[in-house]
């Protein structure tokens, strides 16, 4: 069953002079196919400008494609009046968590969302203790979140928008202003929706070590799919990420530069336990 589907997708930037004359057009995403499941954990890569935020805005209909579809839920993006029913399935959290936290207070704040659904108030508490359990923030629900840390508040962004029950939530670099403790805490946060509460997760990074976990990767060069498959298959694949400007993990790298001198490890390793194991066993 799938969650996300998009056919031949395709968007265009126009840009205009005063007079309405077209003075340039970009294609940030061009003849896009994608199909992902229920309840799976798919991250996307590229580098800057290959077209990942265009496509993740598609996902919550914040744009709408020049060419080809988007199904959310079944659920055809180009429908106003699926716009809300849309957004709800499918939640997006953006990178600098300082423009999504409106309320002064953290279980404030992840009330608003299902507040505005019309949500009764009994339940809008319920929804808010669950989402900032899921997260790992419930004991900091009384604070105010300009005392957070930059891996909290984004922690805290997060329940917002999982108090909403989305069935899917399109993170678009959720940890690109993070340092590294705050970024493996959303990761951890993130895998643990998946995980426990089932929520399809979309990750959209340019860290490479975040992927490991996914079901699924695609890595966008210029607008198009330009790799996809599992983390060990993208991982294996070191000359063609170099080539599409990714950074390897240093320990995939170490393990390939080993194997191309002549040590008998296998493709794509991934962490460096997996690294410790393959050498032990040589
Ligand atoms: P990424 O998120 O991978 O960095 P984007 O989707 O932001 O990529 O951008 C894809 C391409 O579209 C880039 O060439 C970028 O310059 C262009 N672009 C992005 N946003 C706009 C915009 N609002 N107006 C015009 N061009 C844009
Ligand atoms: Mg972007």
């Amino acid at each position: 069953m799938s969650i996300v589907k998009t056919k031949d997708l395709t968007f265009e930037y126009i840009r205009r002079d005063e007079d309405g004359n077209v003075e340039g057009i970009t294609t940030a995403v061009d003849k896009v196919d994608l199909d992902i499941a229920q309840g799976s954990f798919v991250a996307v890569l590229g580098h800057n400008g290959s077209g990942k935020s265009t496509l993740a805005k598609h996902i919550n209909a914040i744009l709408n494609p020049t060419e080809g579809t988007v199904w959310v839920d079944g659920m055809d993006t180009s429908e106003e009046e699926k716009i809300w029913d849309i957004r709800q399935t499918a939640g997006m959290v953006f990178q600098n968590p300082d423009n999504q936290i409106i309320g002064q207070v953290v279980e404030e704040d992840v009330g608003f969302g299902p507040e505005n659904m019309g949500i009764p108030t009994k339940e809008i508490w319920e929804r808010v203790e669950e989402s900032l359990r899921a997260v790992g923030m419930y004991e900091f629900r009384k604070y105010s979140p300009n005392k957070l840390s930059g891996g909290q508040k984004q922690r805290v962004s997060i329940a917002g928008v999982l108090a909403m029950h989305p069935k899917c939530i399109v993170l678009d670099e959720p940890t690109a202003m993070l340092d590294p403790s705050g970024r493996r805490e959303v990761v951890r946060a993130v895998r643990a929706l998946n995980q426990v509460e089932g929520v399809t997760i979309i990750l959209i990074t340019h860290y490479m070590e975040e992927i490991i976990y996914a079901d699924k990767v695609f890595v966008m060069d210029s607008g198009k799919i330009a790799m996809e498959g599992t983390p060990r298959e993208i991982f294996s694949q070191v000359e063609r990420l170099k080539e599409l400007r990714l950074d390897v993990p240093q320990v995939t790298l170490l393990a390939y530069e080993l194997k191309k001198k002549g040590l008998r490890l296998p493709d794509g390793i991934l962490t460096v336990k997996e690294f410790a194991d393959a050498i032990e066993k040589l």
